[in-house]
């Protein structure tokens, strides 16, 4: 199986020595190295590569007799978060490839055209917004907006893409392109460890919980962290930290999840009392009334927190996304063709977002999980045993079969 050593080939590319995790962020040299070994691994396969209006790769294996124009999609993203694992994104895009080598190898060939494919800008690294490539081409974000979208040193996502010599004129939704779409399976590593909770190596996608951001400035009044008594203090960083707090309690009590990732202090200094806090709420939940609840519990005692304390709290809701189920014929032709294969395959929900997610807007998309022993993701300790990367590979090719060689 070609699997190992396609992996070994793609695994230096954008590693920081010193931590040991990945930074390939768009349009940047390590991302033109993933872009470089794309069409190299493309074109050992004389599939047909090239870069959408988005900056998306596509290698395809051109069917000229199809019965049908509809083609099988599967691929994932090749970028990464600062200091994220192997796994995330390149796992699906490898296994793609080798799981087109598996099919020539049983001597199948597709009777539709089958692609891989790798995403723009997937984890928003770099310029902010998550699945930029996917969103753009479906649609689901304003093609100004994401030109001159920065990143942390003033760089336009404009300017990046004409400096690695992309178009950004072209960028925006392409309904031809995603016509000829039938059916879009990413595989990606599980964010999480319930298979391994479950022994199974594999498991396929139900839903991507509703999940959003939520902005709450906590603002009081700078003061002597030395001279200031206790009584007279409205300190905004008490209050913030109550809502931390608040979050995790909600979210066990609302069987959901909430973090507290990022907060800002001003003037953040050791020997005062700061004037304000913001900090970012990322809440998720099964469905949107637990998502609902579980803000609304989160706000309530902030304010409480906020009145306590004597501080002001603003809140703003930056983004919301709403549930997405991937297609259940799809889903249910999945979990047949696996168990056909030999593979049992549970069907589990995710917290996380995917191109998948953007896509399913447009075209049936599924998702297949590898198991990821610790559950560690988006960090250099990330990982996926060989083996399951194997029938990972197996699995996926199993999933083509049937969606494109039948
Ligand atoms: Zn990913």
């Amino acid at each position: 199986m070609s699997f190992a050593s396609l992996w070994e080939s793609l695994l230096p590319i954008g590693r920081d020595a010193g931590t040991g995790g990945y930074r390939r962020y768009s349009w940047t040299p390590a991302d033109a190295e993933c872009r470089r070994w794309f069409f190299e691994t493309a074109a050992e396969r004389n599939l047909r590569a090239d870069a959408d209006r988005n900056g998306n790769l596509w290698a395809w294996w051109d069917v000229p007799w199809a019965d049908s124009e509809a083609a099988v999609v599967t691929g994932s993203h090749l970028d990464s978060v600062p200091d994220g694992g192997a796994y995330d994104g390149p796992l699906g895009v490898v296994t793609a490839f080798a799981a087109i080598d598996l099919l020539r190898e049983r001597g199948l060939a597709p009777v539709r055209p089958l692609a891989v494919a790798a995403f723009c800008e997937e984890e928003g690294a770099r310029f902010g917004v998550a699945c930029l490539g996917s969103r753009l081409l479906a649609d689901a974000i304003d093609p100004a907006r994401a030109r001159a979208l920065t990143d942390a040193g003033g760089t336009t996502f404009a300017a990046a893409m004409t400096a690695a010599g992309h178009d950004p004129a072209a960028l925006g939704p392409d309904p031809g392109l995603l016509a000829g779409v039938g059916a879009y399976v990413e595989l990606h590593i599980e964010q999480g460890c319930a298979l391994a909770g479950m022994d199974a190596a594999i498991g396929v996608a139900e839903r991507i919980w509703p999940h959003g951001r939520w902005r709450l400035t906590f603002t009081g009044r700078a003061d002597h962290a030395g001279t200031t008594r206790l009584g007279d203090r409205r300190d905004p960083m008490l209050a913030a930290a109550a809502t931390v707090l608040a979050a995790r309690g909600a979210a066990a009590r609302h069987g959901a999840l909430a973090t507290v990732g990022k907060l800002t202090v001003d003037p953040g200094a050791v020997n005062a009392i700061s004037s304000s806090v913001t900090t970012w709420l990322d809440a998720r939940a099964p469905d949107e009334a637990r998502l609902r609840a579980l803000v609304d519990d989160v706000l309530t005692q902030a304010r409480t927190a906020a009145v306590a304390h004597g501080v002001t709290l603003d809140h703003a809701q930056e983004s919301v996304t709403q549930a997405v189920d991937f297609d259940a014929a799809l889903r249910d032709r999945m979990v047949a063709a696996l168990a056909a294969a030999g593979i049992r395959a549970p069907v589990l929900p995710t917290g996380a977002g995917h191109d998948a997610g953007v896509l399913a807007a447009w075209v049936p998309t599924g998702m297949l999980f590898v198991r990821n022993p610790t559950g560690v993701s988006h960090s250099p300790a990330e990982h996926a045993e060989p083996g399951d990367c194997l029938t990972g590979v197996t699995a996926l090719a199993a999933v083509l079969t049937d969606l494109a060689c039948s």
